[in-house]
């Protein structure tokens, strides 16, 4: 039977079940999101990707609301800003109004970093993303969201996380950086170890990905006859973690979504996760705190 890509899910140890593939919204203008969300919704995404510091929850909800399809039918995940780690009661109530929603699926904890909202340079003295956790877990079961993650957690900070005796749920998912240029091997298996499924962000390698310039990614394409963008995308649902590519031009929106009746075989697979070079879209330093330690390749 063909494969089904777009419908495919992957079950999370709450039980739900989350889509292979999502629309991403970093760096969606304010006045160019609600009709990406739209259009991604009427070619068949049941998924978008947001955070209250992207800047437009609001017109993720919009969108939503404008495609006519059920709330229910949506998968909504949004995430908890850095200066917001001492007020996770406050922030998902922020986000579930400007979403204009009674609740999200998945909700995040954007960065292990504890940023003092008075000075976003300085971490707490007193506060660490052990205790923000502690926190987020108090949110399971009020209904306000129906699984709990981490973001940008490598193995270091999971270990620290999933050791503290205060940890009781362990995150749902851990969304990262993933693509050919940053495939984290070491992460990816650790997070299945621990049952952790695995959300990969900047999968297309971001804004002026250095992907599309690589040889083995565009005859790889060619010879099957679909994008480079195609490519990478299925390389990722194949591995086993959802992508969300974010576009805010629709036929992008809709291209990227064409990922039925066709896969990449496992020769081709191996092959994108052997390209030599290697790239990282988001970094620490803008970060008061060091969250990557180099141990996830
Ligand atoms: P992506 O890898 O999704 O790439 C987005 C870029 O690719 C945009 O410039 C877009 O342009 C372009 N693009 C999309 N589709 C195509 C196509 N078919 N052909 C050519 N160009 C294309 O980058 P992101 O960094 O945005 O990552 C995806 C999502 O992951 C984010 O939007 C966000 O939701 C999430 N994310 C999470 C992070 C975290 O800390 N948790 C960090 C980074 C990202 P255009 O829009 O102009 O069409």
């Amino acid at each position: 039977m063909a494969p089904e890509h777009t419908k495919k899910t992957y079950t999370l140890a709450s039980g739900d079940k989350m889509p292979a593939i999502g629309l991403g919204t970093w760096q969606s203008p304010q006045n160019a999101t609600a009709t990406a969300v739209e259009a991604a919704i009427r070619a068949g995404y049941r998924y978008i990707d947001t955070a209250f510091a992207y800047g437009n929850e609001s017109e993720v909800g919009a969108g939503v609301r404008a495609s006519g399809v059920p709330r229910e039918q949506l998968w909504i995940t949004t995430k908890l800003d850095n200066p917001w780690h001492k007020r996770v009661a406050e922030g998902i109530d922020t986000s579930l109004k400007n979403l204009g929603m009674d609740y999200v699926d998945l909700y995040l904890m954007h960065w292990p970093s504890s940023t003092r909202p008075d000075d976003l340079k300085k971490h707490y003295d007193d506060w660490n993303f052990i205790d923000t956790w502690r926190e987020l877990q108090k949110l399971v079961g009020t209904g306000k969201v129906r699984n709990i993650g981490v973001s940008n957690f490598g193995i270091t900070n999971l270990e620290k996380l999933l050791n503290d005796p205060s940890c009781k749920i362990v995150p749902a998912v851990n969304q990262v950086e993933l693509h050919p240029n940053n495939p984290s091997p070491k992460l990816v298996q650790y997070c299945k170890d621990k049952g952790i499924h695995l959300t990969g962000y900047s999968c297309l390698g971001s804004t002026n990905s250095p992907l599309y310039k690589d040889e083995t990614l565009l005859s790889l394409a060619k010879a099957k006859g679909k994008t480079p963008q195609q490519c990478l995308l299925q390389w990722g649902i194949q591995n086993g973690w959802d992508v969300i590519p974010k576009s805010v031009t629709k036929e992008r929106i809709e291209g990227n979504f064409d990922l039925d009746g066709w896969e990449l075989t496992e020769e081709e697979l191996k092959k994108l996760s052997s390209l030599p070079d290697r790239f990282k879209v988001c970094g620490d330093d803008w970060l008061p705190v060091k969250v990557f330690f180099g141990d996830d390749e």
